[in-house]
């Protein structure tokens, strides 16, 4: 007995759906709604990228943008040696940066220098283990971030790697047992 058959005995009249005439026909193709494609823009129809075009600063604009992150330095109590080391370059980038964002540049370069000279950063007081450098001293902020396997935050580089490629010296924190 059919499940066609059970649900007669019981009657219900099972109703077999009927194919559509139209389903896969030409016409059906036509009739049913053919999304339109938006159309990709080509390499023609592209705009052409604008070369970023900053006003031309003149060598008494640098050496005001210079004099300017000299007293910024000064007030940060840094070596002014980090700006004096600054290129032509770096200081026409400097130019339109809010004082605060030179400050953290300022602080920034004092701490690469603080590194390249062999020397852990004051800020610098949690340890990580870096793949290249070891165990190495970084802002506790940048270990916070860091996934920590057997104890130990782990990073897969680290701001002592640079000091380690210039075969400079680098301060580790003591070893661990679970290193
Ligand atoms: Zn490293």
């Amino acid at each position: 007995m059919s499940v066609a058959d059970i649900l007669r005995e019981c009657g219900i009249v099972p109703t077999v759906p009927t194919t559509s005439p139209r389903v896969g026909t030409l016409q059906t193709l036509v009739a049913s709604h053919v999304p339109t494609v938006p159309i990709v823009p080509t390499e023609k129809h592209k705009p052409r990228a604008q070369p970023l075009k900053s006003a031309p600063v003149s060598r008494g604009d640098r050496g005001r943008m210079r004099d300017a992150l000299l007293a910024l330095a000064s007030g940060l109590g840094l070596d002014r040696a980090i700006v004096h080391r600054l290129t032509t370059a770096d200081l026409v980038d400097c130019t339109g940066i809010p004082a605060d964002a030179l400050r953290a540049y300022l602080l920034m370069l004092d701490d690469i220098a603080t590194r390249q000279a062999g020397k852990v950063p004051s800020s610098d007081s949690a340890a990580i283990l870096c793949q290249h450098c070891g165990p190495v001293y970084v802002h506790p902020a940048i270990a916070a971030c860091l996934p920590v396997v057997s104890g130990w935050p782990r990073a897969l580089g680290c701001p002592w790697c640079f000091v380690r490629k210039a075969g400079g010296y680098i301060p580790s924190p003591p070893a661990r047992a679970t290193v």
